[in-house]
């Protein structure tokens, strides 16, 4: 039976630990005791070196029926700032920050839930299909925990991700393809009041780029972009000779995030010459997007935990990237799920411990519903 006492506290003591991006080494040391305590045999990856962090991703296989679909069940141990000292308070129903920083939620609720879940299920002696727990690391700053990831090691039919808000029952089965780029202008240093007209400023060659951008903001119904930094200049006399300036593309077409990328680079690249400067550009793809038909076998799955437990399946696209992205994009059906998580990535962040009741519910009907499918 999914324990709401043990749920909470199990939240809670998540929550309390300090854990930010590149920084989880005190959660994955805690999660790998709460696993093996649980009769697991758990391990830590090498992903920590590689992405300079001091922890890896914590993966965990649980053995089931070899003949029924495999699960993986993802979500990440890093927060966002400001995440030290946690303090989470309990107000009725609802467990919220004392103001200070994020409650984490985002995503201890994930992991929370996974965790209670998978208790149960061994308590109670349910059977159930081979599941693979991963938890990762760095997912807040670029999935990198999830790009890391061996799964060869994870021979896995399904995932479901725990990292999305929402009514319990939302999931996100349509996510955006996402490049980001830094473009460096290169113009030429000049005194300001002596000889400006030696000088060219790489400054309004930015400005002037972006302010005739091809693309920018709410692109079309699928498709968006931003200038999200720009930096540039030293002092105010010297006319200024390199401006930077970062943004991003997201599309959930990949056939428009390719050409709208390349228009405004090329953009970018042509203002620079026809005002004589140059321009450095450097374009990172990040990762793919996913979208998931509602034919597809893995929404049967989440149909029939939805008719089992009453909550209603409301099935929609997200704006943001997620682990989801990369798993999708290694060609593990994958959909992300509501926890319940509301206000993330802000002080005013708070959770219903109804709605992670609810979520271990919904997780348990849809391992139930894998256990009751043959592999195709
Ligand atoms: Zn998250």
């Amino acid at each position: 039976m999914i324990n709401r006492q043990r749920l909470t506290e199990q939240f809670i003591s998540l929550v309390r630990i300090d854990s930010l991006t590149r920084q989880e080494r005190k959660m994955a040391d805690a999660l790998l005791k709460k696993l093996k305590d649980m009769g697991l045999e758990p391990y830590e990856d090498g992903t920590g070196s590689k992405i300079g962090g001091d922890a890896g991703n914590v993966i965990c296989y649980v053995k089931g029926e070899k003949q029924k679909p495999a699960l993986l069940l993802m979500a990440h141990m890093d927060t966002v700032v400001p995440g030290i000292s946690k303090n989470p308070i309990i107000d009725g129903d609802i467990i919220k920050t004392d103001g200070t920083t994020v409650l984490g939620g985002d995503d201890a609720a994930g992991i929370a839930v996974i965790l209670e879940t998978v208790k149960s299920l061994l308590e109670d002696k349910t059977p159930f299909a081979d599941l693979y727990l991963v938890f990762t690391v760095a997912e807040e700053s670029g999935l990198f925990g999830a790009r890391n990831l061996d799964l060869s090691r994870i021979p896995a039919d399904y995932a479901i991700i725990l990292d999305e808000g929402g009514d319990i029952g939302t999931a996100a089965v349509k996510a955006p393809h996402y490049n980001r780029f830094k473009v460096t202008f290169i113009g030429k240093a000049a005194h300001a009041g002596v000889e400006p007209e030696k000088g060219l400023s790489a400054i309004m060659m930015a400005s002037k780029a972006i302010a005739d951008m091809p693309h920018f903001g709410r692109i079309d119904e699928e498709s968006t972009s931003n200038i999200g930094i720009i930096k540039g200049g030293q002092v105010r006399n010297i006319v200024c000779d390199t401006c930077e300036i970062e943004g991003e593309v997201r599309s959930v077409s990949e056939e428009k995030i390719n050409r709208y990328t390349d228009e405004i680079l090329d953009h970018f690249k042509r203002v620079s010459e026809k005002m004589g400067g140059t321009v450095k550009i450097e374009l990172e793809k990040m990762y793919p997007g996913f979208d998931i038909k509602e034919s597809d076998d893995i929404i049967s799955l989440l149909k029939e935990a939805s008719d089992a437990t009453d909550i209603p399946l409301k099935l929609q696209a997200t704006g943001g990237g997620s682990d989801t992205n990369i798993i999708n994009g290694a060609g593990i059906p994958a959909i992300n799920i509501s926890v319940g998580m509301a206000n993330v990535h802000s002080t005013n962040e708070y959770i219903r411990i109804s709605d992670m009741e609810k979520a271990c519910r919904f997780l348990t009907a849809i391992i139930k519903a894998a256990y009751g499918r043959n592999k195709s």
